[in-house]
């Protein structure tokens, strides 16, 4: 999920780093999408910045993380005695004494068992030229020794500088306003800007120290200030108009390459739907339009943020759920019986859902899950019609048609049409699946002696909840703790890198020694250089991978573009900086540290941001890697996800951890299967969340929510409710960054299968194709039309037969949507 809780209307102009997430086919919107924007609040800051640490859930089936987080006991000043007593030993120390009587405090078993062992794993990708770990970067790495007190001085001075520029730009005669002048000015100082102000509202997710992280996370707020005090720039705005004015009354716009129209136009956009071209009156109610919305946003996440409900069951309630989920529940007497108090974070509720044998139990629990933000029903209600109103004054038919005009869709109409379409193809698969769902409950109903009124319930379904999961304990026998045995971190991450570097034709040089320079020791610094560099020239750019938790870091998995690839105006190439912040799990004292296949495929996908951020070469660095449009920019790394489930793949990076020995065909075909399972009503509840988004930023007037998210909940994803819950003040998508957009993430899915059968699946590892994907993809970034890229790499327009075929299993679809 991605967080924006802005209603500002202009794009980012300064910052467009996405950070993104995949969707997991196993669970369900996989979220925390972190782009640091102007006007964007930072509420994924607020979250990591809030002393929570979040370890990655090893045995938590399901994976729907809002903010897959708890407050641990781990009390933020603990933590950075417990860091720097740590330090202090060397990071090669294990188990100090403070660590020791933290874990004896510590209930928290998923907690403490993944900080047992801090013993720092490093990975060295081979295939590297001996000759090639002299070659020196043309551009020195950053350093990461800022004070905190640095952080927001440095921030202070950036803005001031772009500032001035904006001010000088702002100070030209119309006559004097040309693509020199204006364009590339305020192109460079963009630039100049990010360089410095990306690395520094990065420590908030990364820093060991509490001042630095609250340094960057206030160095983010004068950074967003700034940017909606900029965005409204009238002056600043009259220039480019003038200087578009004079550029095509001169005949000089015709003369510019794509990217600079690109750039031109781009700015002209952004003024405009900032409202900088509407007459003052109507600019100043805008005004207050927005900043209202963007109060109510504010108030609704934090609403989501805080939310802190629970529902308390009886030990006999729970006869089903795992002894060690519910060790974990705060357990209290209450009368003469013992209760347990279930919060509602995904590692207590969802083992409810998932593991729970009472239907009345899951049904109670459902409906306390569906209706715990009821709190936001008024706002949600108040947020539409803000923005049913500025849609209007900025003259858009619906807020649908202003989100979408910059996306790759285009029209609130067309996303509509999607949707739709692919409702009508998916249905006749989920009810086949239901039925299937349907007989097994029915057979579990008369083993244990329940009624059965022959209906599929909402807390019966999700993915990999209840009789998702007793299907494929059934009729696969796959049990996801035998499968993770086969993938030891040590053996997965170097295996996906040398992946990568063969495919993409790169080598990653680690930087150690004194020549290393990282923000925690764990850090790996890599400079990247083509496969056959010999001198600078070849010299790619810098990658950071972070990849173990360790306490207030972020806690999911996520890339950051750092740095920006661009030209400088002295035509020399700036190079561009990712870092990836993941959080793959640590050896115990009995095993090494092992991922699930899932994990597995994160990794993958995030490592195809990673290349996306390294192997754009775009001349602006607005328009750099993955600053694409929001509904494609998951697309290359969805694509990439494919590899893993590859049985050639799987094959090259699996490696029992005792045995030493890869997946056999027959375990790696059971992965393989459990892929589609009941992936008809996996995507009709997706279009379910993305139906209802779009329909309340299409509809003219407003409506009962709660009604109506329940009425297209039972149509749509095949489910029926108990009682109507108010789930629309949970939906945390339509608010905070995701409103109009939620289709993105099926939209991007289609774009990447017709990817990955029409040039990659003959041959995954082929390095011919990863050169194709490179310049075709990767290397123009948003430098033009998404879909002139995507149409140059398949050689013909996008269509969605390749996603369908893979759900309905055939190879030939006999219904292929339009897109
Ligand atoms: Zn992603």
């Amino acid at each position: 999920m991605f967080f924006r809780a802005s209603a500002s209307s202009s794009r980012p102009r300064l910052f467009h780093g996405v950070h993104c997430h995949r969707i997991r086919q196993r669970s369900y919107t996989r979220v925390v999408t972190h782009e640091k924007a102007h006007g964007y609040i930072g509420l994924v800051s607020q979250i990591t910045t809030s002393n929570t640490v979040t370890i990655s859930y090893n045995q938590i089936p399901s994976r729907d993380i809002h903010i897959n987080h708890r407050s641990p006991s781990l009390s933020t000043s603990a933590d950075i005695t417990f860091r720097s007593q740590l330090l202090s030993r060397g990071p090669r120390s294990t188990k100090s004494s403070f660590q020791q009587s933290h874990l004896q405090q510590n209930r928290q078993r998923r907690l403490s068992t993944s900080i047992k062992n801090t013993e720092p794993i490093f990975y060295f990708p081979s295939d590297i030229r001996d000759d090639m770990v002299n070659l020196t970067p043309p551009q020195n790495p950053p350093r990461w020794d800022h004070s905190p007190e640095g952080v927001v001085q440095l921030m202070k001075d950036a803005i001031a500088q772009y500032k001035a520029v904006s001010d000088e730009v702002a100070a030209l005669l119309p006559t004097e306003c040309n693509f020199e002048t204006v364009r590339a000015r305020l192109a460079d100082a963009e630039a100049r800007f990010d360089i410095v102000a990306e690395p520094l509202t990065f420590y908030q997710n990364v820093a060991i120290s509490k001042e630095l992280r609250d340094a960057s996370t206030q160095a983010e707020q004068l950074q967003r200030d700034f940017g909606v005090e900029d965005s409204m720039r009238l002056d600043v705005f009259q220039a480019k108009v003038a200087a578009e004015k004079n550029l095509r009354e001169s005949g000089a716009f015709e003369r510019l390459t794509g990217e600079q129209r690109r750039l031109v136009e781009k700015m002209i956009l952004d003024g405009k739907r900032a409202g900088l071209a509407l007459p003052e009156e109507e600019k100043t109610q805008l005004m207050a339009l927005q900043k209202e919305l963007s109060q109510v946003v504010v108030e609704f996440m934090r609403n989501f943020n805080e939310e802190d409900g629970r529902i308390t069951f009886t030990r006999d309630e729970l006869e089903g759920v795992p002894e060690d989920v519910i060790s974990g529940f705060t357990k209290r007497t209450e009368g003469d019986k013992e209760v347990y108090d279930v919060t509602f974070k995904t590692p207590d509720i969802f083992p409810v859902f998932r593991f729970a044998v009472s239907p009345t139990t899951r049904q109670r629990a459902y409906d306390a899950y569906e209706s715990r933000l009821a709190i936001n029903v008024p706002l949600l209600e108040r947020a539409l019609d803000l923005r049913r109103r500025i849609a209007s004054i900025l003259g858009y038919k619906t807020w649908a048609d202003y989100v979408t005009e910059v996306k790759m869709v285009k029209t609130g109409d067309a996303a509509q049409a999607f949707v739709d379409d692919l409702e009508a193809k998916l249905r006749p698969v989920g009810i086949k699946e239901r039925e299937i769902l349907l007989s097994l409950k029915k057979e579990e109903h008369e083993k244990r002696g329940l009624p059965f009124d022959g209906e599929f319930y909402i807390w019966d379904y999700r993915k990999a909840l209840y009789y998702d999961r007793l299907f494929v304990e059934k009729t696969l026998s796959l049990d996801d703790s035998l499968v993770k045995e086969y993938f030891p971190v040590s053996v997965v991450v170097p295996t996906i890198l040398s992946i990568y570097q063969n495919l993409l034709g790169v080598r990653f040089i680690e930087v150690t020694g004194g020549k290393k320079d990282v923000w925690h020791p764990e850090v790996q610094q890599f400079a990247v250089w083509e496969r056959d560099a010999n001198d600078e020239s070849g010299f790619i750019g810098y990658c950071y991978l972070d990849l173990f938790p360790r306490a207030a870091k972020y806690s999911h998995a996520a890339v950051w573009g750092l740095l920006p690839g661009y030209n400088l105006p002295s035509k020399n190439r700036h190079y561009p900086l990712t870092a990836m912040v993941a959080n793959l799990a640590k050896p115990t004292p009995e095993r090494p540290a092992l991922m699930r296949h899932d994990d597995v495929t994160t990794f993958f996908h995030e490592m195809g941001h990673v290349f996306h951020g390294l192997l754009s070469r775009t001349r602006y660095s607005r328009f750099h890697g993955t600053a694409v449009a929001r509904d494609f920019v998951e697309a290359p790394s969805q694509m990439l996800e494919n590899w893993c489930w590859e049985p050639k793949v799987l094959e090259k990076m699996s490696n029992h951890y005792e045995k030493q020995v890869p997946l056999s065909a027959d375990f790696i075909e059971k992965i393989v299967q459990s892929r589609y399972v009941n992936v008809g009503l996996f995507y009709l509840r997706q279009l379910f969340f993305a139906k209802f988004d779009l329909k309340v930023h299409t509809d003219k007037e407003p409506t009962d929510y709660t009604n109506l998210w329940t009425e297209m909940r039972e149509r749509i994803s095949l489910v029926k409710s108990g009682e109507p819950q108010p789930g629309q003040g949970s939906f945390g998508h339509i608010v905070g960054g995701y409103d109009a957009g939620y289709y993105g993430y099926t939209y991007s899915l289609v774009f990447a299968a017709d990817m990955y059968r029409t040039v990659f699946q003959r041959d995954p590892l082929d390095p011919a194709l990863g050169q194709l994907y490179r310049s075709k993809i990767l290397l123009p970034g948003g430098s033009r039309d998404e879909m002139m890229s995507l149409e140059d790499f398949l050689g013909r327009p996008p269509n969605s037969e390749a996603f369908l075929d893979e759900i309905f299993g055939s190879s030939k679809s006999d219904a292929s949507a339009n897109l």
